[in-house]
């Protein structure tokens, strides 16, 4: 696509630090390391978010997944444990519009990176929760 930048690094139009590629993928280090190795996954085909997908490029993308966080954590033996993030939209920190998904290895609680699974609405009711999961599995298609 026309002005993205991660069609113009797979296109090699720009450049970048390059981890593996396949017919399907690219993997490159992320500019803004946030613990040494972060990593950017990506879908050869463009697609802006999660939701864009279909079954197959999902699966195209999602199983080289552990491939690459093997390679991670061989490179880093240091390495104590690996995030893998996926941002949708940009009120969830999506800020490149070419849909990725990010491995950062963790190696220590100081890790210039955290994330905070609040419970803000405290605890629901069992009829509140199976209220909603029945509103999002009558949506599963
Ligand atoms: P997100 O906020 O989830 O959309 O992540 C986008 C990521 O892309 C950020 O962590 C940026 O540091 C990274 N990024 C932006 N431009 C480049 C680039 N040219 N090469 C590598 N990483 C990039
Ligand atoms: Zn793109």
């Amino acid at each position: 696509m026309e002005n993205c930048i991660f069609c113009k690094i797979i296109n090699n139009e720009i450049p970048s630090y390059k981890v593996y590629e396949d017919e399907e993928v690219y993997a490159f280090l992320d500019i803004s390391q946030a613990t040494p190795g972060h990593t950017l996954l990506i879908p050869k085909t463009h697609v802006t978010d999660i939701f864009s997908y279909d079954d197959v490029l999902a699966e195209k993308l999602f199983s080289r997944l552990p491939k690459i966080a093997r390679a991670l954590e061989a490179a880093f033996p240091e390495m104590e444990g690996l995030n893998i993030i996926n941002n949708n939209k940009e009120l969830a920190y999506q800020t490149v519009f070419h849909s990725h998904v990010h491995l950062i290895p963790r190696y220590t609680k100081e890790d210039d990176f955290s994330m905070h699974f609040g419970n803000h609405m405290g605890q629901q009711t069992e009829n509140e929760m199976t209220e909603i999961a029945e509103k999002i599995a009558k949506q599963v298609k």
